[in-house]
């Protein structure tokens, strides 16, 4: 870190007699990062400015999340550290049984709602097996998306009357799997999604003589927006056309089954943002289903799939990151047009099934990782040019001298010309390194003037906005975007991120987050805000450490500042398994956090990889490694490159090292 020199300081001075005035408050942090539009009710700032966590919303206690990662580092759970909590979970599965309940009551739905979860939104055992227990009072079940996930589901959900939903391709395997589970007490429902799945079930249902519960997936003509929206429409990769699902009924009449379709399902796509497009795809659904009880079909349940958002940004818009509807919004929504459509053609309503995923998934957990350092543009005061400097450094110089909030745009464009000259008349050979250096120097200080007035401003001009960006400090932080939050990378998802600590002081640098690969799209450079997105984060300049007695044992860290924490939130859904090993980062460690009457209990620790578990994913064996530096060492030392000593403390790293983790330690 360089040292703040003239200019800057004179910015932070103005800044501390302001502050003097006026100082920081939690309520400004909490604005300022929008904790309660996305965290509510689960994470608020206490008064020491840390965030906390209120695992069970308003019916339970709370915990210190900085308070808790420092305890859970003193038990050698190392950052970036992924801290699930258990009752977060819980409480948005009540939550969503809750809001069909309440809707199932307001409107006199005369039948039920039983949601099932989409294993691939997360499928680590300990939370599927959370789920299946914390669902049991609401018969909540799971969904599967393929064979694999149709293991888990199988073995894991033990609730009577759940239900076991079959998504995705299917071949005689599954079928016939998933038609035998009825044996042992699951409601396995088998939606086929393709024309061929029809025969196949058919197939199966002949040799096993065991008639299975079958779906139908309809390709809706509503389409969903944003990201997701090509799951509907006649592209959409999955369901059957209406013309298909015609077909398919008149296949199981001829196979006498028609017995046997019972649900009707759909799935626009995830993160629906817009509830008009929720009603639109309701509407529609409730109408195909009408038909087919007409058809003679044994219709008992309307799957309505995924889609329901969440307010990543805390908007409550329909930006994609957002969502303009409640969840009470949404059951309401689809009770009311289900029970509309039935009863105007006297059909039985049907069960209700939803396959929320990230709407159940991604309150749980939280990414905590550290700061390792930073690289701040802090420009200094230059000394003024003499005459014999060339005239475009002296033309810079007073371009710098002359910025004030009546000319601050037009300094603005005569700064980059002058830089952009200076640079071309480098490349010509008429400028010398030094020069170049100072005129770069005055150039940083002609944008740090200029921002200054420009965040004073209430409106800046479009071509001022890319300052924030350029003045930017990068922050280098300890984690992989690639293994910790894949959809930041390959889909600009957008997760709130905010530090977790000193949020009682003002945070007076913008930065964008660069992580731990040597990649260049391994970065943070979008953030949350009230509308659409910031480029630059708010965060604190990272303090210096105490000085150490001189006569203490230091454990020397890597750092020379201290611990500055950051947190993504949100993350629970779809992150974890997406995550890849770029680099070679591995997964992070993991606890399982759940509230008790004292304080909190660490209900599981998932270790993450260790160095000799990710090189082992691409076919590496430790062992061999090892041997094969012993003997590289064994040659140096013979032909003297190398000392003993030297030899040993090598080997002992290199042996070390593999059995880490794959992180920097602070
Ligand atoms: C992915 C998926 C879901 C989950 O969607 P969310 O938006 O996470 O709720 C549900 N059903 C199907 C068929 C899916 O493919």
């Amino acid at each position: 870190m360089t040292e703040p020199s003239i200019v800057a300081a004179n910015l932070e001075i103005e800044h501390n007699d302001s502050a003097l005035v006026k100082r920081w408050t939690i309520e400004q942090s909490e604005e300022l990062y929008r904790i309660q539009g996305w965290g509510e009710p689960y994470f608020s700032i206490n008064a020491a400015g840390h965030v906390t966590v209120s695992p069970q919303a308003d019916r339970g206690g709370s915990l210190d999340l900085y308070e808790l990662v420092n305890a859970l580092k003193q038990r050698n759970l190392g950052l970036p550290l992924l801290i699930r909590f258990s009752d977060i979970l819980e409480d948005r599965i009540e939550r969503l049984n809750a809001c069909f309940a309440k809707a199932i009551a307001r409107y006199s739905y005369p039948g039920a709602y039983r949601g099932v979860f989409p294993t691939k939104c997360n499928q680590q055992r300990h939370l599927i097996e959370d789920l299946v227990r914390f669902g049991k009072r609401h018969q909540f079940g799971l969904e599967a998306g393929s064979k694999p996930e149709l293991m888990i589901a199988l073995a894991t959900l033990d609730t009577p009357g759940a239900l076991l939903v079959c998504n995705g391709y299917k071949d005689h395997e599954y079928i016939e799997t998933a038609t035998l589970a009825q044996r042992l007490g699951h409601i396995p429902i088998i939606v086929l999604e393709q024309a061929e799945e029809v025969e196949m079930a058919i197939e199966a249902a002949r040799k096993l003589g065991v008639k299975p519960i079958l779906g139908i997936r309809a390709k809706l003509s509503t389409k969903g927006v944003g990201r997701w929206g090509n799951s509907a429409g006649d592209r959409a990769k999955f369901g059957l056309k209406i013309p298909e699902i015609i077909q398919a009924v008149e296949k199981l009449r001829q196979a006498d089954m028609l017995d046997c379709l019972q649900l009707l399902h759909y799935h626009i796509g995830s993160q629906i943002s817009a509830i008009s497009v929720i009603k639109d795809a309701i509407r529609e659904a409730s109408q195909i289903y009408v038909e087919l009880a007409r058809l003679g079909a044994n219709m008992q349940y309307l799957d309505v799939g995924g889609g329901l958002a969440v307010d990543y940004d805390g908007s409550k818009t329909n930006f994609y990151a957002s969502k303009n509807y409640s969840m009470q919004n949404y059951a309401n929504d689809i009770v009311v047009e289900v029970k509309e459509a039935c009863e105007e053609r006297q059909i039985p309503v049907p069960t209700l099934v939803s396959e929320s995923g990230q709407a159940i998934a991604a309150h749980q957990s939280v990414l905590v990782f550290d700061v390792l350092s930073t690289s701040d543009v802090l420009p200094d005061l230059p000394e003024p040019p003499s005459p014999q400097d060339p005239l475009l450094l002296r033309n810079l110089y007073e371009t710098y001298e002359s910025i004030s909030v009546d000319n601050y745009q037009e300094a603005y464009h005569d700064a980059n010309q002058f830089k952009e000259e200076i640079i071309s008349k480098f490349g010509f050979g008429y400028i010398s390194l030094p020069d170049r250096a100072r005129a770069e120097r005055l150039y940083w200080a002609c944008c740090a003037k200029i921002l200054a007035i420009v965040r004073q401003q209430d409106y800046v001009p479009d071509d001022l906005e890319d300052l924030e960006k350029i003045m930017a400090s990068i922050y280098y932080v300890n984690f992989s975007v690639f293994q910790s939050a894949p959809d930041s990378w390959a889909i600009d998802q957008l997760f709130p991120i905010m530090p977790i600590h000193r949020l009682d002081e003002e945070p007076t640098r913008r930065a964008t987050l660069a992580d731990l690969t040597c990649d260049s799209d391994g970065k943070v450079d979008q953030f949350i805000d009230l509308r659409d997105i910031k480029y630059v984060l708010e965060l604190h300049p990272l303090n210096p450490l105490e000085p150490q007695p001189p006569d203490q044992p230091v454990n020397q860290p890597v750092n020379q500042h201290e611990p500055y924490y950051l947190a993504m939130f949100l993350n629970g859904a779809y992150q974890e398994v997406m995550g890849n090993l770029h680099n070679l980062f591995g997964d992070t460690n993991a606890v399982h956090i759940k509230l008790t009457p004292k304080g909190y209990q660490i209900e599981h620790v998932v270790k993450g990889d260790t160095m000799t578990e990710v090189l082992s994913y691409v076919q590496y064996d430790s062992e061999d490694l090892i041997e094969k530096i012993r003997r590289r060492t064994e040659q140096a030392l013979q032909d003297n490159q190398i000392t003993l000593q030297e030899a040993r403390l090598l080997l002992q790293n290199y042996e070390h090292s593999l059995s880490r983790y794959t992180y920097l330690s602070s």
